[in-house]
């Protein structure tokens, strides 16, 4: 797979886009983690990876969005940007996630691009902006990776984005992205609409044809104002996933994402694990995107690595939803995330300001984690990669899951899970 995949690279991105990516990313992204885990053994948390919501607006209405999509436009303008990435790379972070809303309508995306040549940055985006002009632009930078968002086939893409012909016009900005020969990804909200289409070998090898060169799955979270919780995977549905990501990363010629495994198979929560925080297009700064409450902001003036490092709010939830649970402590414990928001009596960051009572209307349900269903990396590529840049850092090593794990456990049978079966290794 491997040799397969890096010949395809070289022969269909730009040199440019392919240097940075190897060093910004690559070389200094591995540092970056590296000096997060020194700050871990002094006992100081600051995330190495950094996601920010740029900016609220976007031109579609996803099923499940958590977004204020609707409301008065609100963006991190340059100056804002400058100060958040300046202070995180003077802590040796390189990488930010950018997302929305939709990132490529905010209007100094370019310049956040360009003032910061040393860094790497992946745009989650609709891909419904990138026009040749754009594309071109990226490729001038190379800096920048476009992680564009696709649902479904046309119907279900229409019926899950909000709006009319949502596929086809995705597609044009990611023919233009390729065809600018940048390096490219597409994810995908796994769901019930979803998931026979998109979770195939063949759905991988259409993309492989196009020229996309990594993939990323994510597992829909039936959150926000419009949750559509029967969109929800089961747990049968969320082992086959990772037993289907595990395998195909071993066979196909295409890089694929996932932030919810250690190279051993267990369970893991970003947030939990520290390695990576949220900021909002108001500044709000959050443990993780659907976790939308907050007690800081980027405008604090001791700056954002000294204002997460010290935040109790932060620190709480990281630490008592690792307790909790290896997975999803929105979705397996939403009254816990709730009694944290109260102990610290943090902001509703939303303009809508129904965070809070859509915490209360949901119900708790399955996510990563389900013991006994542990699926180790299969590739040596992602079991080293993961094994020292990206597990979970020791986040559970306090945590008692026995009691928690048998419940589950046996919930999971109930649930009707199938018995996991061994993978080789390669
Ligand atoms: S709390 Fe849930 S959504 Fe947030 S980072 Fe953890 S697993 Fe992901």
């Amino acid at each position: 797979m491997l040799p397969q995949l890096i010949l395809r690279t070289l022969r269909t991105a730009d040199p440019k886009c392919i240097g940075k990516f190897l060093w910004n990313f690559g070389v200094k992204g591995m540092l970056s983690v590296e000096r997060f885990k020194a700050r871990l053994r002094r006992g100081e948390y600051f995330p190495p990876f950094l996601y920010v919501s740029i900016i609220n607006s976007c031109n579609l209405r996803c099923q499940g969005c958590w977004v204020d999509v609707e409301a008065e436009r609100a963006t991190l303008d340059l100056d804002a940007m400058n100060r958040l990435i300046t202070d995180a790379k003077a802590h040796g972070n390189t990488f930010f996630g950018l997302l929305g809303g939709e990132p490529f309508m905010h209007p100094e995306l370019m310049d956040i691009l360009a003032a910061h040549p040393d860094c790497y940055f992946q745009v989650f985006t609709n891909g419904q902006f990138i026009t040749e002009k754009v594309a071109n632009r990226l490729r001038e930078l190379g800096n920048a990776t476009p992680l564009i968002s696709i649902e479904g086939r046309d119907l279900v893409s229409d019926e899950r984005r909000g709006k009319k012909d949502v596929l086809n016009k995705t597609m044009r900005g990611l023919e233009n992205a390729l065809k600018a020969r940048l390096l490219v990804g597409v994810a995908t909200s796994v769901c019930q609409t979803n998931i026979a289409d998109l979770c195939t070998e063949s759905w991988l090898q259409e993309l492989i044809d196009r020229g996309v060169h990594y993939v990323w799955y994510h597992t829909y979270r039936p959150v926000g104002p419009k949750m559509n919780a029967q969109l929800a995977l089961t747990p049968a549905q969320l082992v086959q996933v990772r037993r289907f990501v595990v395998e195909m990363r071993a066979k196909m010629p295409i890089a694929m994402i996932d932030a919810y495994y250690g190279h051993d198979g267990k369970a893991l929560c970003p947030m939990s694990t520290g390695i990576s925080h949220h900021v909002s297009p108001y500044g709000d700064i959050e443990p993780c995107p659907i976790i939308q409450f907050a007690k800081e902001t980027v405008r604090d003036e001791r700056g954002i690595f000294e204002t997460i490092r010290s935040s109790e709010f932060i620190r709480d939830f990281r630490e008592i939803s690792a307790q909790a649970t290896r997975g999803c402590v929105v979705l397996e414990r939403p009254d816990l995330v709730k009694s944290l928001v109260e102990k610290h009596g943090a902001r509703d960051t939303t303009a809508r300001g129904t965070a809070m009572a859509e915490l209360e209307a949901m119900a708790p349900r399955f996510s990563q984690w389900l013991p006994g269903e542990e699926i180790p990396e299969k590739h040596w590529m992602y079991r080293l990669a993961k094994k020292y840049w990206f597990n979970d850092f020791g986040a559970y090593a306090k945590a008692d899951h026995d009691a928690t794990a048998r419940d589950k456990a046996a919930a999971l049978v109930k649930a009707g899970t199938p018995e996991p079966r061994e993978t080789a290794n390669v």
